[in-house]
């Protein structure tokens, strides 16, 4: 059978970093602290409390939506969505509903098949519930407990089309969006939780299945991959989709069927009644966007000569981006394969942000490569011990240190000279197998200074240099 074509469509809740909730002064910094202790009778939904909107809040909503090139609606209104559950105080949750704050917009990303437009279809306002902590697993747990410090944290849902054909291609559309939302500086990316996927996948044909839950961008991919897999094997088997909610369960990365049946229609929504239509049209126009990630790719490939993927690659987050413009100023190139060749491989390989490579000693290791006083693989190694102390919570020694430290400095061209000629004395069988044109001789005799010099030579700049005194010799 023929492979189907997939069908992907994302709804990203995404946690505005406001100082405050969405319809209170309580605090959003509760991530350290005790549960129930950031709540007050408007997020614990007590009778006769009253909502009053956070104006940067919807500051915040507004950027996103121009920077997804949306139309914002003149006039928006908030909704009761009705449900009952624990962790949701007022069983309702504020949202937006039949008139969202932003829509009809589009992202441009880096797709399977080049560059490709995903149509976003609305952007809205809601707050966020309160949060579950099952004690033991979902299934099996003796009791839940509930804590309210994360209810009516401000939050957009970002919906859109179903443009995109593949969990790569999902992948790609979150990596760029969460660029965007961190240029913004509207959001957090490294807060546990402050972005959250539902997905809508289906085969070409085929019924809809929506996978919810996904609690981090990683595992939007992984979850993705699986639900195609099972498509396509129920299908290769001759049997249906069925058309259903299912969960991820990040630990196995697998999904499985949610036994509720949730439908759109159950929610009741109805207008807010506590609060005024949002009317922003005097707003819009005065709210500026900064430098958002193309623009600042097309400005890395101009300023500083840097190759296209490498400017993709260094834009791909703001910190990344400022740590690279920190670096740059001595050699912008050698900064920039520095940068995205080998330092993200090593980050990435332990799990760490930018913020672990301290901006100074990275400069001071560039200063070392350009100067040519260490060789390449040196400056790996130099760079490994740096991380490596990071993550063991030392203080990390400066590149110039190490150097001494472990005589990396790359040997002379006169201490070159002195060993080859040591070597050739040396090794008079081998150099008379080269006279007789056994050219594996030659990689003998180089092999041979290398190890005199402990590696820190250049291999290739060694065998033109030893080849040539060996030549000269005739
Ligand atoms: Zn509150």
């Amino acid at each position: 059978m023929e492979d189907l074509e997939t069908i992907i469509g994302l709804e990203i809740h995404c946690q505005l970093n406001t100082k405050s909730k969405m319809f209170c002064s309580c605090s959003t910094d509760f991530r350290d602290n005790e549960p129930n202790t950031h709540t007050c009778p408007v997020c614990l939904g007590l009778p006769g409390s009253m909502p009053m909107v956070n104006k940067r809040a919807i500051e915040f909503a507004l950027k996103v939506g121009k920077a997804l090139n949306c139309t914002i609606r003149d006039e928006s209104e908030f909704s009761r969505k009705n449900y009952f559950y624990p962790d949701l105080n007022k069983a309702y949750q504020i949202t937006q509903y039949d008139k969202p704050l932003a829509e009809w917009g589009k992202l441009l990303i880096d797709g399977d098949n080049g560059e490709k437009e995903v149509r976003i279809t609305r952007i809205h306002l809601e707050e966020d519930p309160g949060r579950s902590v099952h004690m033991g697993t979902t299934d099996r747990g003796k009791y839940t407990l509930v804590d309210y410090n994360r209810a009516g944290i401000p939050l957009i849902e970002i919906v859109t089309e179903p443009d995109l054909r593949s969990p790569k291609e999902a992948r790609k559309f979150l990596n760029k969006l969460r660029a965007t939302l961190e240029y913004l500086n509207v959001f957090d990316s490294e807060k546990e939780g402050s972005l959250r996927v539902d997905a809508n996948i289906s085969l070409k044909g085929s019924e809809r299945v929506e996978v919810k839950n996904i609690s981090s961008y990683k595992g939007v991919e992984k979850a993705l991959t699986f639900e195609v897999t099972r498509q396509r094997n129920l299908l290769r088997r001759g049997q249906t989709v069925t058309r259903e909610t299912r969960h991820f369960v990040e630990a196995r990365g697998v999904t499985t069927s949610s036994r509720s049946k949730e439908e759109e229609n159950d929610y009741r929504y109805f207008p807010e009644p506590d609060l005024l239509p949002l009317r922003v049209a005097s707003w819009v126009d005065a709210i500026e966007l900064p430098e958002l990630p193309d623009a600042r790719r097309e400005r890395f490939i101009s300023q500083y000569g840097v190759s296209p993927e490498h400017a993709k690659t260094l834009t791909g987050g703001l910190k990344l981006a400022e740590f690279y413009e920190a670096v740059a100023s001595e050699d912008p190139a050698l900064a920039a394969t520095w940068t995205a060749d080998y330092l993200l491989g090593e980050l990435n390989y332990r799990d760490f942000s930018i913020d672990a490579m301290p901006a100074d000693l990275f400069r001071e290791l560039l200063t070392l490569i350009k100067s040519d006083t260490i060789t390449d693989k040196s400056a790996v190694e130099i760079l490994r011990l740096i991380l490596d102390a990071v993550k063991d919570g030392k203080k990390p020694e400066r590149p110039q240190e190490i150097v001494s430290r472990l005589g990396l400095a790359k040997t002379s061209g006169d201490q070159v000279t002195a060993l080859i000629q040591e070597v050739i004395a040396e090794q008079q069988a081998a150099v008379n197998d080269y006279y007789a044109g056994k050219m594996q001789a030659l990689n003998f005799l180089v092999g041979q200074v290398m190890k005199k010099c402990r590696g820190r030579a250049d291999p290739g700049h060694l065998n033109t240099l030893l080849k040539e005194i060996l030549d000269k010799k005739v």
